[in-house]
């Protein structure tokens, strides 16, 4: 099999960990398998170092700051093929730019265009283990690029797609995605397969373990990603781009959950702007002093217009309340509408589950719980496979761990 693993900063903290890191690879190499590995750099230098450039510049989109982040991982995959050939594997290291890892120009969260895998396969066809840095590549210019904060998760899937991978392993210090977060509910259980729609709405659960860009990537170019512990050779979850993409998988997991996992957001706040003339175009001249300051909306709810006037209500990340606020004050007397009400002790409670498609009755069934544990619900927004509520933040944590006993999500094929 052709496989990538990638190993994240935890698991290149030191170099004890380097050395856990390739005996793992060696394993899986001595195994017969063709491996590419794609590493962070060691944990806490990115941060590190982008302290360092703080100290000199407050430019944090700056050509030469990638140039400084990139070393971070230089430094890994030397140490990781240093380890390898020291257990007698051949490996060889390659920098974002010498396998071609082509992006736009955007420094500090580019993007992939292309990447030429001739140079890999060539290492591979002679049987070396091929050690890439992630997190990073190259624009059309030779500028050195990097992907954005998590990056080298990206790089990992976008190399496993290039090289057109069995499997994209991702090592963490986590042995894989939970039905939800175990710090707020100690039933929480480790999921065997989530559809990779599922994994980008549970975000909140997954962002520690995968980064959501990577997700995104995965499910447009098909990737197989499996979210594995260093430490521990049994768990993993499977997130997948779609039922059929496993030959021979059992998906009976997948097909058969409605709730596949409960996520929150506490960092949430809602408005309520009341008494707005409700006549075309009202809605958009709202948002659009948000859109236009990139203000992420999300839960928006309008009440029915009464005596030609309507509320809308909507939430918004936390640091964003106060610019809210001022493009809101700006806005009243031309729109002309009522009071602006602001609670930013609020969170956002999700259940998810791909199979809410085809199932009635979920959401009554959340509502219920819900109620019966005496937590009132502020707002509620639905997507196909989503159900969120807006709750008063001191619930939250009770929220959680009431719908995940509604749908029984602690059981093995539970969320039915
Ligand atoms: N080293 C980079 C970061 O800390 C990339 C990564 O770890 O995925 O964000
Ligand atoms: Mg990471």
């Amino acid at each position: 099999m052709r496989i990538v693993q990638k190993y994240g900063g935890s698991s290149m903290g030191s170099v004890e960990r380097i050395g856990l890191v390739a005996d793992r690879v060696a394993r899986t190499h001595a195994l017969g398998h063709a491996v590419v590995v794609v590493v962070s750099a060691m944990q806490g230098e990115t941060d590190r170092l982008i302290k360092l450039a703080g100290r000199l510049s407050d430019r944090p989109r700056d050509r030469e700051i990638d140039v400084l982040l990139a070393t971070g991982e230089q430094v890994s995959i030397a140490l990781l093929a240093l380890a390898l050939r020291e257990r007698g594997v051949e490996a060889r290291s390659f920098l974002g730019h010498q396998v071609r890892i082509l992006t736009d120009s955007i420094h500090g969260s580019a993007r992939i265009q292309t990447i030429d895998a001739a140079p890999v396969h060539d290492c591979l066809d002679k049987g070396e283990v091929v050690v890439v840095a992630g997190f990073q590549g190259v624009d059309q210019d030779g500028n050195i690029t990097t992907l954005g904060r998590g990056g080298s998760d990206l790089s990992a899937v976008a190399m496993a797609a290039a090289i057109k991978a069995d499997a994209c392993e991702i090592y963490s210090d986590v042995d894989g995605i939970y039905t939800t977060d175990p710090n707020i509910c100690a039933k929480a259980r480790r999921i065997d397969r989530i559809s990779c729609e599922e994994m980008l709405e549970l975000a909140s659960l997954g962002a520690k373990v995968l980064q959501a860009r990577s997700v995104e990537f995965a499910l447009k170019h098909k990737v197989a990603i499996c979210c594995k512990s260093t430490f521990d050779e049994s768990g993993g979850s499977w997130v997948l781009p779609d039922a059929g993409t496993l030959e021979g998988m059992d998906m009976a997991g997948l097909e058969g959950a409605v709730v596949t996992g409960v996520a929150c957001d506490r960092n949430t706040a809602r408005f309520s702007v009341s008494d707005i003339p409700n006549r075309p175009g009202a809605a958009a001249a709202l948002f659009q002093p948000l859109a236009d300051d990139a203000i992420n909306v999300d839960v928006i709810i309008q009440t029915a217009p009464r005596d030609g006037r309507c509320e809308l209500s909507f939430t918004v990340p936390k640091g964003s309340a106060l610019r809210t606020r001022q493009l809101l004050d700006r806005l009243r007397p031309q729109m002309g509408f009522g009071a602006v009400t602001i609670d930013d002790n609020v969170a956002k409670v999700s259940i998810v589950g791909a199979g809410m498609r085809s199932q009635p009755g979920v959401a009554l069934r959340a509502f219920q719980a819900m109620g019966q544990a005496g937590i009132d619900i502020q707002l509620i927004s639905t997507s196909e496979i989503k159900i969120s509520m807006v709750v008063d933040d001191r619930f939250t944590e009770a929220a959680v761990r009431v719908l995940h006993d509604a749908f029984a999500l602690d059981r093995a094929g539970g969320g039915r």
